[in-house]
């Protein structure tokens, strides 16, 4: 709780100059465009105002028509040229500034795809990634906006310095009044604002059920089970009710806004009143000519703007800071793996390796109790292991650990006798193919999908070596690209989806590509029916040879072939050995096996 209190590690300043560093190195343009717009914004505000009482002191001086024309034609052609200027400039700050958020974009999907794994099942991370991340979503995200408050904010200041000079010539009075007057007008309308940044979390919460449940609706996947389940009128009454809280939430802030403006109109007519009077006495007095009371008078209603653009500039880029403080917080997380900083550990064609779990345990952040605990596993180069239990016994935990996605909270991982801890992760990634429960298939091609790699960097030869080994060589020669063909239909209308018999035989032709000499399947067969999982672990099986290779499944009988099998109970090893010496050992596997063969001849009988 205390976290969401805490101050941002990166102030205003700090961010604006984090922004002007990064526009230097990737679009210079948007620098020189940002300068040009304040110049503009600067020109056109002093030439707004002193063009008629330049007129007026021209024509009291009684100069001829021709130079009157000529002064008049200059002040015109300025304004022309300014606002040309700006249309150019408007028109094209668009692109250069896209690039700068585009680049933060990469930044922060690259630090998503390449962070430690721990990262990703880490709720607080998760959730600074997406703060992270309102910083770069659209073109009024901080990291795109923050232009255009910088350049308003110092034309403001700029033309707040120039009009304040020229002010204080009329004494102290008309500026402390503008100034005074438009800071209570702001702070009423930050209150507003304030309002509804404090609420934004109860506004956002009812907008996100609204899209929810408008989403549910047209979604593909549940189309089947709103007919069937008549979920319609569920539907629609959540619809409703969130669109009226909605609606309410709306009416409550725009309430809040009529009296805000109501206020600032009032201010507004006192401001001008009190300063006009003044300035209308002065004149009464003798005290100003008739061109300088116009340019006090055009002064002070464009003063007021300066004073609360510069209030309402500072608040905004207050705002957009903490998104980018957020941002660069979140890219700045350090990670707890070693990558390319770590020892190389380069991949050693033809080599077979050892892995072993020395006195491992892990237990989850959060965890009230380690998932694995004190487990020490050795799997010998070549050996083919099971790893065998009920659900939620930390199998996949285990293999998580074995693959070094996570780090045991206690105990080593060691390959070959080496902890892994030291060297890059991404070279000991290199050393394992892996099927995991969901399989990973990308919008890309048959081809893409089993290379795991672009078009242009696929074994052509090689996939269609693979898919053959694997069995579904013939099944995408039917398709109507061939390896050329995408899968699903998420992007490409023209994808195909596949059965998950298929699926499963397109993932062995994907692990078989990799050939790497460390094989982990993490039941991936748990759509198949048990028979057919039993067809593949052993397919697996003859084409990975004498890789070592580890077997997750719950079915007891699909790993029988494995060299040894452990049963993983009570957060450690409860079991070990071959699929005989347990049954014979007549203990909890065996227990297992024989309620899970029952089941499966009575469903075998059932199904004849
Ligand atoms: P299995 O693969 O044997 O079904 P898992 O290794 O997936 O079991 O899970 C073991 C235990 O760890 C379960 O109680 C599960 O709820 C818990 N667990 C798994 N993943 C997480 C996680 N990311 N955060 C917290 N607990 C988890």
């Amino acid at each position: 709780m205390k976290k969401e209190k805490q101050k941002p590690a990166y102030g205003m300043l700090s961010n604006c100059a984090f922004m002007i560093r990064r526009a230097w190195r990737d679009c210079k343009s948007v620098l020189v465009i940002a300068a040009a717009i304040v110049f503009c914004g600067v020109s056109a505000s002093l030439l707004e105002l002193f063009v008629i009482p330049a007129v007026l002191e021209a024509m009291e001086q009684g100069i001829s028509p021709g130079a009157l024309f000529r002064l008049i034609l200059w002040f015109t052609l300025g304004m022309v040229l300014i606002r040309a200027l700006r249309r150019y400039l408007d028109a094209n700050t668009l692109f250069g500034r896209v690039e700068v958020r585009s680049g933060l974009c990469s930044d922060m999907h690259q630090a998503f795809c390449r962070t430690s794994y721990p990262h990703i099942e880490d709720p607080g991370y998760v959730k600074q990634q997406e703060k992270g991340n309102e910083a770069t979503e659209n073109n009024r995200s901080a990291g795109e906006a923050i232009w255009n408050t910088m350049t308003e904010l110092l034309t403001n200041l700029i033309s707040f310095g120039v009009y304040l000079l020229l002010l204080a010539q009329t004494g102290p009075w008309v500026a402390l009044l503008c100034i005074v007057l438009a800071a209570v007008g702001y702070l009423i309308g930050e209150h507003i604002r304030a309002w509804r940044y404090r609420h934004r979390e109860e506004e956002s919460a009812l907008w996100r059920k609204l899209t929810y449940s408008m989403e549910r609706s047209k979604d593909m996947k549940l189309a089947k089970d709103i007919r069937i389940f008549g979920l319609a009128p569920w539907l629609s009454e959540i619809y409703d009710k969130y669109s009226r809280l909605c609606y309410d939430f709306c009416a409550k802030s725009q309430r809040r806004i009529l009296w805000a403006d109501l206020l600032d109109v009032g201010l507004a007519l006192l401001r001008n009143g009190a300063a006009y009077g003044l300035l209308i006495a002065m004149a009464l007095r003798g005290d100003l000519s008739p061109a300088a009371f116009v340019l006090y008078f055009t002064a002070v209603s464009g003063f007021t703007g300066w004073v609360t653009g510069i209030f309402s500039g500072l608040s905004t880029l207050h705002r957009q800071s903490l998104d980018l403080s957020a941002l660069r917080e979140y890219l700045e997380i350090p990670e707890p793996f070693l990558f390319e900083e770590g020892k190389p550990l380069p991949l050693q064609p033809g080599r077979q390796y050892a892995l072993e779990l020395r006195d491992v345990s892990y237990r989850y952040p959060g965890g009230e109790k380690d998932t694995l605990s004190h487990i020490h596993l050795t799997l010998h180069p070549g050996e083919k292991l099971a790893v065998v239990g009920k659900n939620g016994a930390g199998k996949t935990t285990l293999i998580k650990l074995l693959c070094g996605l996570l780090d045991p909270t206690e105990g080593q991982v060691l390959l070959n006798g080496e902890d892994i801890r030291p060297y890059n992760r991404r070279d000991y990634y290199r050393h394992f193919a892996a099927v995991f429960q969901s399989f990973s298939v990308l919008a890309g091609t048959v081809a893409e999908n089993v290379a795991q790699a672009p078009a242009e960097e696929v074994d052509l030869p090689r996939v269609w070596d693979c898919l053959e080994r694997a069995g579904v060589a013939e099944k995408i020669r039917e398709l109507p690209q061939g390896a050329d063909t995408h899968l699903g239909r998420d992007v490409y209308l023209d994808g195909v989806e596949l059965s998950g018999g298929q699926m499963q035989r397109l993932m062995l032709a994907r692990a078989l590509y990799k050939d790497a000499p460390l094989i982990v399947l993490d039941e991936p067969t748990a759509a198949l029916d048990p028979l057919a999982e039993s067809e593949m672990y052993q397919k697996y099986s003859e084409l990975t040879g004498d890789r070592t290779s580890v077997y997750i499944s719950h079915r007891l009988a699909s790993t029988r072939f494995c060299d040894r099998i452990v049963l993983i109970g009570d957060g450690g090893i409860s079991e070990e050995g071959t699929h005989e010496e347990l049954l014979a050992l007549n203990g909890e596997y065996a227990r297992l096996f024989r309620i899970q063969s029952k089941y499966y001849r009575e469903g075998a009988m059932e199904d004849a």
